[in-house]
């Protein structure tokens, strides 16, 4: 999509510090990171919220839950804890109109969110 800055990323139009590519996903460092490790993991294709996920898109959202799991244990903070976060429109804090799962990890964290 022409105006989505995660589309612009993903097409390479502007910088990203990539963790992980494959044909459907990119996984890429959050420019401002809220923990030691903070990966943000998108579906190249867009879809601006997960109100706007269809039944074709399940094995696509399994992949990124998967993916970010599997990123955790190479970084060594799977077994310490992990979060893995969906934030969806403005009132839960969504800024980019693409969908994405942050990671977050290597400090302990607090429940509830704010
Ligand atoms: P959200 O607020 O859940 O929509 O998350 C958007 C995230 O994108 C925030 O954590 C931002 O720090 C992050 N972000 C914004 N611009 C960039 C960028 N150019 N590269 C990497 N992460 C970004
Ligand atoms: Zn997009």
């Amino acid at each position: 999509m022409a105006d989505c800055l995660f589309c612009k990323i993903i097409n390479h139009e502007i910088p990203g510090s990539i963790v992980y590519e494959d044909e459907r996903i990119l996984a890429f460092n959050d420019i401002n990171p809220q923990a030691p490790t903070h990966v943000l993991l998108v579906p190249k294709r867009h879809i601006t919220s997960l109100t706007d996920l269809r039944v074709e898109d399940d094995q696509l959202v399994g992949e990124l839950v998967r993916r970010a799991a599997a990123i955790a244990k190479e970084r060594g903070i799977s077994a310490g804890g992990f979060r893995t976060v969906f934030n969806t429109n403005r009132g839960a804090g969504q800024t980019v109109f693409h969908i994405h799962l942050h990671l977050l990890g290597g400090r302990n964290m607090k429940w509830p969110p704010g």
